[in-house]
């Protein structure tokens, strides 16, 4: 059954690069991708050489910017050329023809409504249901995501980032747990360069709840933002949802801007936090270290102190 699914999702895949040459040799050329590693203690950072991320790394996001230019997910601008497939919820499927991963979609809203998180995590987790074999991934508008006029998602094949199975022995610490119901279970990882809010939950409904708990804190602590700054990660598997949340104060880190050789074009969104850095250019590919990886995450990310506020009130959660 879940293979069939798959299948399906991969088919279009292949369908769509029969007929439109640029996402086809940018598919080809992932195989070419370069990547390395970097091993923290129990953890990885893979870092990810891909020429074709420039224009997402580097999208201008103010509103002038977005004011400016045609919107790239909106169906009258789109390449007639690139097909869609209906998903629930009034999602669309869509091929990305930059791709991080081997099977990569784009996954928009056919309205074009702002990102927002709010109100649409009941659409998040009926498509990562329906797409189990797949990890959803959501860019908030101010970390990362390149569209933030038009509410999308992305989706790519599980196993690619280091993430999804580090997770499993970052749990076994038992000081991590910090809720469990009948059908959910909640843990804060703290020792992982960045502060994560790891949700697993054979629940929609309360999965759904304590989410929107945990962003209604962190808004509370973040004012004046159009929605508290998060990416995070959903996939469906056996019955049970996870979700990693990745709370953030800031949207790209100092080494973004600045200049010459202390430059590095790195914009973190999920794929990054989950596990893959990815670096556009060749030189910062090549002169990333470490303690950049480990300065950039201490950046973006929320602190100790915050973390300790949403795990308060993740542990005073009672259902209603
Ligand atoms: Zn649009």
């Amino acid at each position: 059954m879940v293979k069939q699914k798959n299948d399906r999702f991969r088919d279009f895949l292949s369908e769509q690069n029969h007929t439109w040459k640029l996402s086809a040799d940018n598919y080809r050329g992932l195989d070419l991708v370069e990547e390395k590693l970097f091993h923290f203690d129990g953890f990885i950072i893979k870092v990810q050489f891909n020429p074709e991320r420039m224009r997402s790394s580097t999208a201008k996001v103010d509103q002038g910017s977005i004011a400016a230019r045609k919107c790239f997910l909106c169906h009258e601008n789109r390449p007639e050329v690139q097909n869609s497939r209906n998903l629930p919820h009034d999602f669309l499927l869509l091929v990305n023809p930059f791709p991080i991963f081997k099977t990569h979609f784009t996954i928009p809203s056919i309205h074009h409504v702002p990102q927002r998180l709010a109100g649409n995590l009941e659409a998040m987790f009926t498509i990562a249901r329906q797409m189990e074999g797949f990890q959803l991934f959501y860019n908030g508008p101010e970390c990362g995501a390149s569209a933030p006029d038009h509410l999308h998602f992305q989706a790519g094949e599980t196993g690619f980032l280091p993430v999804e199975s580090e997770f499993l022995s970052l749990r076994q610490n038992t000081d991590t747990l910090i809720f469990r119901s009948a059908t959910t279970k909640i843990w804060a990882i703290d020792h992982y360069l960045r502060k994560m809010i790891s949700i697993e939950t054979e629940s929609q409904e309360q999965g759904i709840q304590l989410i929107e708990e945990i962003l209604s804190r962190f808004g509370e602590i973040q004012p004046g933002k159009v929605e508290p700054m998060v990416n995070l990660l959903c996939t469906f598997k056996e019955g049970k949802w996870i979700l990693h949340l990745f709370p953030r104060k800031l949207h790209r880190p100092t080494q973004y801007f600045a200049e010459g050789n202390d430059q590095l074009l790195i914009s973190p969104a999920s794929v990054d936090l989950g596990g893959v850095f990815i670096t556009p250019r060749r030189e910062d590919f090549e002169k990333i270290t470490a303690s950049d990886i480990a300065g950039i995450f201490d950046q973006v990310t929320i602190d100790e102190n915050v973390l300790r506020k949403l795990k308060e009130t993740v542990k005073n959660y009672r259902s209603i």
